[in-house]
Order: C-alpha cells, then structure tokens, then sequence
C-alpha cells in the first residue's frame, strides 16, 4: 500500500483509491461547490467566465443563480 499528498490539500492519501483525498474529490465532483470555489477567488466573475474555468455548463450556473446559491455578480 503506497500513500501520496492529496494533490489539492496535501493530506495523506492512499494511491489504491485517487490522487485526492476522499473530501477533495467529493468537492471535485460537486458542480456547485466548484462554482463556490470559483467565486470565492474570483469575486464578480461573469457566467461565462465561471462555465470557462470550471467546465460546469451555464444552464446549470443559471440554475444556481436563480436559486439564489450563487451570486456570481456580487461585487
Ligand atoms: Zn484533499
């Protein structure tokens, strides 16, 4: 069994399952939390902008938008 630094957090992670520990991945595959990710860093970004860097489709940014998850035009 061989162990790797998870490549976002660097927490100890066993090869066997990913290259990300288990609450990276988890992040990694939730749309959602990768837009809040997004915004976080980049305040005022645009939907374009937002679908662009994070491969997420903009129906699915609309989506969170209109259910007031995300407020990407926050400045
Ligand atoms: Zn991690």
């Amino acid at each position: 069994m061989a162990f790797i630094n998870c490549k976002l957090c660097g927490e100890l992670v066993n090869t066997d399952n990913d290259i990300l520990c288990k609450s990276c991945a988890k992040k990694m595959n939730n749309p959602y939390e990768k837009i809040k990710d997004y915004l976080f860093f980049h305040r005022g970004a645009d939907i374009f902008e937002i679908s662009k860097a994070t491969g997420i489709s903009k129906s699915l940014i609309l989506k969170y938008i209109r259910e007031k998850r995300i407020t990407p035009m926050d400045k």
